[in-house]
C-alpha cells in the first residue's frame, strides 16, 4: 500500500481536513503518479455535498489531476517514469462492450468507475486528486504535451474534455453560432474551443461583469441573461447552444434562442429537473440534448489540440488549506475561471 497526503470532507456539510488515504500497489498496468495539480469542478461540490445522491465519507473529490509519473508495473507500455500526465473523470471501465469498443468509455453500459466516490474492480472506494498521489491503470492516464504547463493542464481534464466533445459532436466550426451559457470553468473552456474552432462565439452570462474577459478569450458577442431583451434579441439565431449553468433555469427561455434544427446541450448538471414546453421544440426541429465528459482517446485528442492552438485555461492557483474558500467562490460565481491546487502545499500539518 501506498500512503498519501490528502484533503478530504467527512460529512456533507463539512469543512475539508488533512488526511491520509492508503493507494494499492501496482497492478501490472498500473501507474503511480505524484499529483502536482488538482482543479476544482463544480462537480466536486454537487458531489461532496450529496446533491446528486448520497456518497460515503470521508470523501477526497477532484478529477482534473494532473503530475508526473514515479512509478509503473511490470507490463506497462504506454507511460515510462518522469512522464508527464493526466487523469480526468474515470479511472476504469468494463472495456468490452459497445460503448467502451467505440472508446467512449465515459457510457459504458456496464457503468465506468468514477475517480473518486466508486467501488473500483478491487472492491475499494476510489478516492480523488485532491491528494498526493494516485494509482491508475496505464489505459485511463493521458499524457499532457510539453508546451502545457502541469498547472493549466489539470481544468482541461474536465472542464477542457466536457466542453470540447460536445463541440465536436454538434460541429462546432466556421460559419456555425454558437452560444455559451455561463461563463464559469466550463464556460470559459467552451469559448475559448468553440473560438478556436472557428465558430461565432456568443456568451450568455447573468451579468456583464465578466463582458471584457469573455471577449479576451474569444466572444464576438456577450450578452447578460437577466436583461429580458436579450432573449427576444437573440430569438431563432444559434446553431448550437452549450449550457454550463450548475443550477436550474427556465429552458424554455434557452431553447427559443435555437435556429431550425438547433440544438441546446446541456453539459451543467443541477441535480433539479429541467422540465421543458415540447412546443419548444416542435416548431423549429430542434434538440435538447446532454452530453458527459468525453474518451480518453478523445482526452487525448483534445490535450494535443489545446496544446496546437494555445488553448489553455483561465486559473488561480490556491493552497490546500483555500479549498472550503474556493468553494464558496465557485458558488457564489466568483470564479475567474479555474481554481486549481498546488498539491505541494499538502504537507498534512
Ligand atoms: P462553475 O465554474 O460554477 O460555472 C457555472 C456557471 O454557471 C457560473 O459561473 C455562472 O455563470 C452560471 N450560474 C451559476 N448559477 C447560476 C444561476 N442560478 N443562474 C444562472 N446562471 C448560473 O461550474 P463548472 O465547474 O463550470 O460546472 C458547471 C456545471 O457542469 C456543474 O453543474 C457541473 O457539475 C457540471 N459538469 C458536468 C460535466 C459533464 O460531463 N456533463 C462535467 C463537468 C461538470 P455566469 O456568472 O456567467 O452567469
Ligand atoms: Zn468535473
Amino acid at each position: 500500500m501506498i500512503t498519501a497526503n490528502a484533503r478530504a470532507v467527512f460529512s456533507s456539510d463539512g469543512p475539508f481536513k488533512p488526511t491520509t488515504i492508503e493507494r494499492r500497489d501496482l497492478d501490472a498496468h498500473d501507474v503511480l503518479i505524484e499529483i502536482k495539480y488538482a482543479g476544482i469542478c463544480h462537480s466536486d461540490i454537487h458531489t461532496a455535498r450529496a446533491e446528486w445522491g448520497q456518497v460515503q465519507y470521508p470523501l477526497v473529490p477532484g478529477h482534473e489531476i494532473a503530475g508526473i509519473v514515479t512509478q509503473i508495473g511490470s507490463q506497462v507500455t504506454k507511460y515510462a517514469v518522469g512522464d508527464r500526465v493526466g487523469v480526468g473523470c474515470m479511472v476504469d471501465s468494463c472495456g468490452e462492450c459497445v460503448s467502451c469498443q467505440k472508446g467512449e468509455e465515459q457510457y459504458c453500459l456496464n457503468g465506468m468507475t468514477g475517480t473518486y466516490g466508486e467501488i473500483d474492480k478491487y472492491g475499494q472506494y476510489t478516492q480523488g486528486g485532491y491528494s498526493t498521489h494516485i494509482v491508475v491503470t496505464e489505459d485511463f492516464v493521458v499524457r499532457i504535451p510539453d508546451n502545457i504547463p502541469l498547472d493549466k493542464a489539470a481544468p482541461l481534464l474536465c472542464a477542457g474534455i466536457t466542453t470540447y466533445s460536445p463541440l465536436r459532436h454538434w460541429g462546432a466550426a466556421p460559419g456555425k453560432k454558437v452560444a455559451v451559457v455561463g461563463m464559469g470553468g466550463l464556460g470559459h473552456m467552451a469559448v475559448k474551443l468553440a473560438h478556436a474552432m472557428g465558430a461565432q462565439v456568443t456568451v450568455l452570462s447573468q451579468t456583464l461583469k465578466k463582458k471584457e474577459d469573455g471577449m479576451r478569450l474569444g466572444a464576438d458577442e456577450y450578452y447578460a441573461t437577466a436583461n429580458p431583451e436579450t432573449f427576444t434579441k437573440l430569438a431563432s439565431s444559434f446553431d448550437l447552444i452549450i449550457n454550463t449553468v450548475s443550477a436550474k433555469i427556465d429552458m424554455d427561455s434557452y431553447l427559443s434562442l435555437l435556429a431550425v434544427d438547433g440544438t441546446l446541450v446541456n453539459v451543467g448538471a443541477p441535480p433539479e429537473a429541467l422540465p421543458i414546453q415540447i412546443f419548444s421544440l416542435i416548431p423549429s426541429r430542434r434538440s435538447f440534448a446532454g452530453s458527459m465528459i468525453g474518451g480518453i482517446r478523445e482526452t487525448q485528442e483534445m490535450l494535443d489540440f489545446c496544446a496546437e492552438y494555445d488553448v489553455l485555461p483561465e486559473i488561480e492557483v490556491i493552497s490546500a488549506n483555500q479549498i472550503d474558500e474556493a468553494w464558496e467562490r465557485v458558488l457564489a460565481s466568483d470564479v475567474r475561471y479555474r481554481f486549481v491546487i498546488d498539491i505541494s502545499t499538502m504537507g498534512n500539518e
